[in-house]
């Protein structure tokens, strides 16, 4: 289990989380809401594992996962349970060309040479990248990056997935496909954390809502999550408004 127990973060410019607390049940696909500025992908971020390496803040509290802290668990085995995709993941490729970014996130995990290849053409299928398996990532557009880093995350096949707004600059029709991409995904077993600031298309999928206002969060009551998942969001609006 991924449990958060009354954390408190602050960078060195202020503090960002407080008294957090979260719960995630096995299976399920999660929402996480709020205002930009509000701390989600901070509480990402310190999920992810990425603490002691990232901009100088201060941790109280505790974030484990089946009763180890995160931040104790080795590297490659916590990145083999618990998958992350930064809000920005353009900056986050290493290699080349997808193939080969593929391979680097795959290597740290027991795959086999066969496997891997396989593994990387059925998740860059899945989101409708197999024609850039070998072009340059530096070439691509902002919505194909993003296509690779969600095939990335979706490679490594772990129990957890934390997905910081994985639709940013991607088309209507590509975020249908990757919205499926996720769900088969989640049908697997996995548990997935989402953040996002536009759930039209997925709203069928999402069982619990979490709510983050200035650092601090709670769990969306029936109420709140039928009010929130149903309310149209801004950005559908926006979108439907154009010719
Ligand atoms: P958005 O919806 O815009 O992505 P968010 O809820 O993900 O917003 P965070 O990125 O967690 O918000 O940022 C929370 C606050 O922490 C913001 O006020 C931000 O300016 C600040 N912040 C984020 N990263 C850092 C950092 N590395 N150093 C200092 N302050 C930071
Ligand atoms: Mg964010």
């Amino acid at each position: 289990n991924l449990i958060v127990e009354d954390v408190h973060f602050s960078y060195p410019t202020g503090k960002v989380l407080s008294h957090v607390s979260l719960k995630l049940k096995p299976n399920s696909f999660n929402l996480l809401v709020g205002p930009s500025g509000s701390g989600k992908s901070t509480l990402l971020k310190l999920l992810s594992g990425l603490y002691p390496t990232f901009s100088g803040g201060t941790l109280d509290g505790k974030l484990t996962l089946d009763g180890y802290d995160i931040n104790d668990i080795v590297p490659f085995q916590r990145v083999a349970r618990l998958g992350y995709l930064f809000q920005n993941p353009t900056r986050q490729f290493v290699m080349q060309t997808p193939f080969e970014e593929l391979r680097f996130s795959l290597e740290n995990l027991q795959v086999t040479p066969t496997d891997m290849t396989d593994r990387i053409e059925k998740v860059l299928e899945t989101v409708g990248m197999t024609d850039f398996t070998h072009h340059d990532l530096s070439t691509l557009s902002g919505g194909e990056k993003q296509k690779i880093a969600l095939a990335a995350a979706l490679a490594m096949d772990s129990e957890y997935l934390l997905l910081d707004e994985p639709f940013a600059n991607v088309d209507p029709v590509a975020r249908l496909q990757l919205i499926q991409a996720i769900k088969h995904y989640q049908q697997q077993g996995k548990t997935i954390l989402i953040t996002d600031h536009d759930w039209s298309g997925y709203t069928d999928m999402i069982d619990d809502v979490f709510v983050m206002n200035h650092g601090h969060l709670h769990q969306a009551d029936e109420a709140e999550r039928t009010k929130i998942l149903h309310e149209v969001p801004i950005q559908t609006q926006i979108k439907t408004a154009l010719p």
